[in-house]
């Protein structure tokens, strides 16, 4: 989730938004001041619904945070990283750094959601009922007692068991208790989440064919999309990392890559290297074996023909950022925490400074689809196949 807004560091973590949770914020207050508020009390002036209706959906983003922040706290004292909190159109995201220490751990990060958003619920009951016997104004306490009732609610979703909802975190954790093996049980809750989708996915188509209500129908089936893409998203992660566990980076990446002289311009590096390569990436080195940087076809593509002649390579090479530097010894599985850069470069391998291997998505890939066949790199030497039948 790309935070299009910072909103600063609260606790140390950095808040930001996504742009679609302005949609929320226009739905909530949508919702209260032009069918709640009036509805539960006419006869009030237009500024005082939107008034309390604005306030209202500012409140239910902050509970949103509350939620994601109540997570983040309790990994960061279960001795996780949280990278960052971002805020979007169905809730929130609370980025963790690895994985939790223990079924214990997993379980309180992911029940601190759903308790935070109950505890908010009761509150906001508590001055809805405070506000509501003559103290306050009525129009606080309908609102108070609305945002009550979505905390509920969200709580309530929240906890339907199946990842990566909240409740699919706490099924891994008492099935990793279990099974005593956490992948098997990762595994497990994100099925449980795919099954989950496709269900609400049927109450929305359902709603739109039997009851005819179009527009709660299409949500429900828009959350059930999203959801049993995010189940298959993170069982594809959980295959992955358990195809990957145990090897080190050396075992995946391509030894003794093609590279790109640094001095050489675009029309002498294709015509030279890349014409004739099989790799779709290049770490770029200096003279002296120095790394500065990577190229992809595609960015050597989008040179325009009357540049190539002039311009170097390592011009059009994009930085590699320390996090996608690794060592041989590197666990493989660190390969998985980030996205590929230019979408091709897992990472560069460096020993003692030098490139002695690159890891593209296409060799993950490759190596995930091999153990996904019960292959084991044990007897690969790092110059391909060397044992096993004696030749
Ligand atoms: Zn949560």
């Amino acid at each position: 989730m790309r935070q299009s807004l910072r909103l600063g560091k609260v606790a140390g973590i950095p808040v930001g938004v996504h742009w679609s949770v302005g949609v929320i914020l226009i739905i909530v207050a949508q919702i209260l001041g032009a069918s709640v508020l009036p509805a539960a009390l006419p006869h009030q002036s237009a500024a005082a619904y939107w008034t309390v209706a604005v306030i209202g959906a500012l409140v239910f983003a902050a509970s949103l945070l509350a939620h994601e922040m109540a997570h983040a706290l309790v990994a960061r004292h279960n001795g996780m990283k949280v990278r960052s909190i971002t805020l979007w159109m169905l809730g929130g995201v609370a980025e963790l750094e690895g994985e939790a220490p223990s079924p214990g751990a997993d379980l309180r990060v992911a029940a601190a959601g759903p308790v935070t958003s109950l505890a908010i619920g009761a509150l906001l009951a508590g001055l809805a009922f405070a506000t509501g016997y003559g103290r306050g104004p009525a129009i606080v306490a309908t609102a108070a007692m609305w945002l009550a009732v979505m905390n509920g609610l969200l709580a309530v979703f929240n906890m339907l068991p199946g990842a990566p909802l909240d409740g699919g975190r706490v099924l891994r954790a008492v099935l990793w208790l279990h099974y005593r093996d956490r992948q098997r049980a990762a595994l497990a809750a994100a099925t449980v989440g795919r099954y989950l989708g496709f269900g609400l996915m049927l109450i929305g188509l359902a709603e739109i064919l039997v009851w005819g209500s179009l527009l709660d129908g299409l949500w429900l089936m828009l959350i059930g999309w999203f959801l049993e893409s995010a189940a298959r998203a993170e069982a594809g992660a959980v295959v992955a990392g358990t195809a990957l566990s145990g090897l080190r980076v050396a075992d995946v990446m391509t030894p003794d890559p093609d590279i790109a002289p640094a001095w050489s311009t675009v029309q002498e590096f294709i015509d030279r290297v890349a014409a004739y390569s099989r790799s779709e990436a290049f770490p770029v080195v200096t003279f002296d074996g120095r790394l500065v940087g990577v190229v992809v076809s595609g960015m050597l593509a989008r040179v325009r023909p009357e540049d190539r002649a002039t311009l170097r390579v390592d011009r059009v090479a994009l930085t590699v950022p320390p996090e996608y530097q690794a060592a041989p010894g590197d666990p493989a599985r660190s390969l998985l925490d980030r996205p590929p850069l230019a979408g091709e470069v897992a990472a560069v391998v460096l020993d003692q400074g030098r490139v002695v291997g690159l890891v593209t998505a296409r060799d993950l890939d490759w190596r995930i689809r091999r153990a996904r066949m019960g292959a084991r790199p044990s007897g690969w030497s790092r110059d391909g196949l060397k044992v096993g039948h004696g030749i």
